[in-house]
């Protein structure tokens, strides 16, 4: 599923094409895609306004349009937003669900084969601080993303760090890939409860997730499944991973074999001389 930093380069890539631009209208194909709102009704809000800027908050992209009113796009698993010329928009594109119609003559096609994508208009400034405010903890790209700021997340919990950083509610954006690539920068086990790192060891984290989400957006994302850039080509951040995916490779570090294991429920991967199993008696506390 697209991270941060995937949905970070889409909204890059998109920005310039659409932002000041007038959205004439916005075709919902798949009801399921703005469910419970009718897709009417969606289309109706929406409609005729100028885009003023495109932003994104954790994995979500947000349309600011004119007047406060806002689309909130979720790409989820299989999601792809592409951006094509009036000619090149074929009426049946597989797995096209929403089209949106700039007045550039510029399609923006949400193309999205397991339909788990969503979107909501949001009408106000209230109603987006309201809808992110209950989903999305802090942004880790963002001043308020501090040493000082993680520890106080992370104090008295027992929840398995791999865990913490897969909760988008404590810190937004962060996805199987980064929490990997994060906790080895860092040398910290994945299952390590997160209430018993060190002050050093919660620096670390802090600076090791921004380096892996900075890395990924250099690398304009990473495309081991089905993200796509808005031109259809793909992220290269895949061929850099330090450890994500390296199972039986030697560790880039120590060249002890990296080990896959399951964290958080998701295929993790670790190197044990890195990132020191946390000791018996700390993982029987968590279970
Ligand atoms: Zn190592």
């Amino acid at each position: 599923m697209p991270e941060l930093p995937e949905v970070e380069t889409i909204r890059r890539q998109l920005a310039p094409a659409v932002e000041g631009r007038v959205l004439e209208r916005m075709e919902v194909l798949d009801a399921r895609w703005c469910d419970p709102a009718p897709p009417e009704e969606v289309a109706d809000a929406v409609r005729g306004r100028r885009i003023e800027r495109l932003s994104r908050r954790g994995k979500y992209l947000i349309w600011e349009l004119e007047d406060e009113v806002y689309i909130a796009m979720h790409l989820r698993m299989t999601g792809n937003l592409l951006v094509v010329p009036a000619e090149e928009d074929a009426a049946d594109r597989p797995h096209l669900r929403v089209r949106l119609v700039l007045d550039s003559g510029d399609r923006v096609l949400f193309v999205d084969v397991r339909r788990f994508g969503t979107g909501i208009v949001l009408l106000g400034e209230a109603a987006l601080e309201e809808y992110f405010s209950s989903r999305l903890g802090v942004e880790p790209l963002s001043p308020e993303f501090t040493a000082e700021a993680l520890r106080e997340l992370a104090r008295g919990r027992k929840a398995p760090v791999k865990a913490f950083l897969l909760s988008q509610e404590r810190v937004a954006g962060v996805g199987n890939i980064y929490a990997d690539e994060a906790l080895f920068r860092a040398r910290i086990h994945p299952l390590r409860p997160v209430g018993t790192l060190k002050r050093a060891q919660i620096v670390a984290l802090r600076d090791a997730v921004v380096e892996s989400l900075e890395a990924g957006i250099d690398a304009k994302g990473a495309s081991i499944d089905d993200f796509r850039h808005t031109d259809g080509a793909q992220g290269s951040f895949q061929d850099r991973f330090l450890i994500h995916l390296r199972e039986g490779e030697p560790c880039v570090r120590c060249g002890n074999t990296v080990k896959k294991m399951r964290a958080a429920g998701r295929g993790t991967y670790v190197c044990e001389r890195c990132q020191p199993r946390p000791r018996a008696r700390a993982v029987s506390h968590t279970r």
